[in-house]
C-alpha cells in the first residue's frame, strides 16, 4: 500500500490526491482520502484507481488544511470496499482517521481477544485492531493512547493518522516499510506545509523537499503547537524490506534513504558479474526489469534493447487477485519486437519469479518472435518463502522456487539458462551496511519477528 499525509495547506486533499497518484504503483485495488478542518473529519474511499475515484466534485467535499490518503493492495483481509482505507472512527479519544502500509502479524490474536470481550469489528482488515487498541487504551491523552497501541502490535506498519487538527506518522520498530517526511516551503502568505509519504516520488510531484525518514520506533506528531517526535518503543534490529528496492518502489524514489535506481542498477551489474553468458542482446521484462537490465548491459557490454513492449494501459498483473485475469494478463501487457529479436541470442532480465507463470509465457513469446537462445537472469535470489509484512507473496505451495531447483525452474520456464542474483550480491547492491540492514525473509525463510497469526499451511511446501 501507499500512504500520504499533509499538514497545513489550503488544498490539503488535492495534494494528498496528487501524492496518491505518484504512489499508485503501491496498490490499485482501492484508494481513499480523509481530510480535516480543525473540527470535522471528512472522508471518501472507493474501489479502483486514484484517477477514477477522485473527481473535482469529490475533492471539493474534502475540505480543510489536513489530509491523509491511502492506496490499497490487500495482503490481509478481503479486497472489498469495507476494507478500503483510511479507516475513520469517533471514539472516546476523539475523531481519528488512519491509514496503514504493512501487515500486522498479531492482528488475529488481538482481534480474538477483543471479540471475546464483545467488541464489534466492521472490517476484516488487520488495520482495524489499531483503532480498537487506541480506543481501549487506559492512557489519558490521544498521543499516549496511540503510543500504547503501537507497542501492542507486532509486524510491519508505516502509519499516518489525522485528528481534526493533528497529523501523526509512525513506523514499526524494525522499519519494515518506508515512510518519509518532507516540507513544502512557505510562500506568499501560505505557511510551511509538512508532508509524509511512503516514497519520495510523491514529494517530487507536490513540490515538497525530502527531509528525512520517520525512524523505526518513532512517532511524529504535527499540530498547532509545532512538530514533535518521540520513540514509542526502542528501535529493534532494523529489517527494512529489501524487496522495496528489488521491485516494489519506484526507481525515482529514495527508500530507506537510498536511491532505488542506484540499487537496481547495481543489482544488474552484480548479476552480470555473477552469471555472465555470451549473447547478442539484453532485454528487460518491462517495467520491473528495466533498471537492472540497464545495469547488466552496462557491466557486460552487451547491447540493451527494448525487445518487449508494454501496453501501459493495463494494471500490474500481480495486483489482480483472480487467477483468470493473471493468466491472460501477460499477453495483454507485453508484445515482443520481432525485428529486434529474430535470430538473436537474448538475455531476458526480470526482477523476480514468483509462481513462474509470467516467465514461462514471456520465454515462449520471445522464442515465437524468433530468438535463437533465451537466457533468463533474475535480479534477486529465488523467492522461497511467503512475506507476512505487507507484500502479497503466495503460500509456499505456489512459490515455484520453494518447490523446484533452479535447473527445474529453467526447464519449466523453457529457458536455455537461468540464474538468480546471490543473496550477498543483492544485499551489497541495496547498500546493506552501517546505514540500513534488511529483511530478506522471502529469500531465506528466516523471519525477523514471531509469526503469531501465521497459518502453517502458508509455510508448508
Ligand atoms: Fe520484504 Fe521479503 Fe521481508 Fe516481506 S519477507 S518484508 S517482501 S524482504
Ligand atoms: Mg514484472
Amino acid at each position: 500500500c501507499g500512504v500520504m499525509a499533509i499538514y497545513n495547506h489550503p488544498e490539503a486533499s488535492k495534494l494528498a490526491y496528487l501524492g496518491l497518484y505518484a504512489l499508485q504503483h503501491r496498490g490499485q485495488e482501492s484508494a481513499g482520502i480523509a481530510s480535516a478542518d480543525g473540527i470535522q473529519i471528512y472522508r471518501h474511499k472507493a474501489m479502483g484507481q486514484v484517477s477514477d475515484i477522485f473527481t473535482a466534485e469529490v475533492l471539493a467535499k474534502l475540505p480543510g488544511r489536513l489530509a491523509i490518503g491511502h492506496t490499497r493492495y490487500s495482503t490481509s483481509g478481503d479486497s472489498a470496499l469495507l476494507n478500503a482505507q483510511p479507516i475513520s472512527v469517533e471514539c472516546n479519544k476523539g475523531r481519528i482517521a488512519l491509514a496503514h502500509n504493512g501487515n500486522l502479524v498479531n492482528a488475529h490474536e488481538i482481534r480474538a481477544k477483543f471479540e471475546a470481550q464483545g467488541s464489534i469489528f466492521q472490517t476484516t482488515s488487520d488495520t482495524e485492531v489499531v483503532v480498537h487498541l487506541i480506543a481501549q487504551s487506559r492512557e489519558q491523552t490521544l498521543e499516549d493512547a496511540v503510543a500504547d497501541a503501537l507497542r501492542r502490535i507486532e509486524g510491519a506498519f508505516s502509519l499516518v493518522m489525522t485528528t481534526p487538527d493533528r497529523i501523526f506518522a509512525a513506523r514499526d520498530a524494525r522499519g519494515f516499510r518506508p515512510l518519509c517526511m518532507g516540507r513544502i516551503p512557505a510562500s506568499e502568505g501560505r505557511p510551511e506545509t509538512v508532508v509524509f509519504a511512503s516514497e519520495t516520488c510523491a514529494f517530487d510531484l507536490i513540490g515538497a523537499n525530502y527531509e528525512r525518514d520517520v525512524k523505526p520506533g518513532e512517532m511524529i506528531v504535527v499540530g498547532p503547537e509545532g512538530i514533535h517526535s518521540r520513540y514509542y518503543a526502542p528501535a529493534l534490529e532494523q529489517s527494512s524490506c529489501i524487496f522495496e528496492h528489488v521491485y516494489f518502489s519506484r526507481p525515482d524514489s529514495l527508500v530507506f534513504g537510498r536511491s532505488v535506481q542506484a540499487s537496481r542498477d547495481e543489482m544488474g551489474r552484480q548479476l552480470a558479474r555473477e552469471s555472465h553468458v555470451d549473447a547478442d542482446l539484453v532485454i528487460p521484462v518491462p517495467d520491473s526489469g528495466v533498471t537492472a537490465a540497464m545495469g547488466y548491459a552496462a557491466e557486460s557490454g552487451i547491447p540493451f534493447q527494448f525487445g518487449l513492449i508494454r501496453n501501459h494501459y493495463v494494471g500490474r498483473t500481480f495486483i489482480e487477485p483472480e487467477q483468470r485475469v493473471r493468466d491472460f494478463g501477460v499477453k495483454l501487457k507485453l508484445n515482443p519486437v520481432r525485428a529486434l529479436i529474430e535470430g538473436k541470442r537474448v538475455i531476458l532480465i526480470d526482477d523476480s519469479i514468483v509462481r513462474g507463470t509470467t516467465s514461462k509465457k514471456i520465454v515462449r513469446l520471445v522464442r515465437e518472435a524468433g530468438a535463437k537462445e533465451v537466457h533468463m537472469r533474475i535480479s534477486c535470489p529465488p523467492t522461497i518463502s511467503p512475506c507476512f509484512y505487507g507484500v502479497d507473496t503466495p503460500s509456499k505451495k505456489q512459490l515455484i522456487a520453494a518447490n523446484m531447483t533452479v535447473d527445474q525452474i529453467r526447464d519449466y520456464v523453457g529457458a536455455d539458462t537461468l540464474a538468480y542474483l546471490s543473496l550477498e550480491g543483492l544485499k551489497k547492491a541495496a547498500g546493506e551496511g552501517d546505514k540500513t540492514s534488511y529483511c530478506t525473509a522471502c529469500y531465506t525463510g528466516k523471519y525477523p519477528t514471531q509469526l503469531v497469526d501465521v497459518h502453517l499451511e502458508d509455510l508448508a511446501a
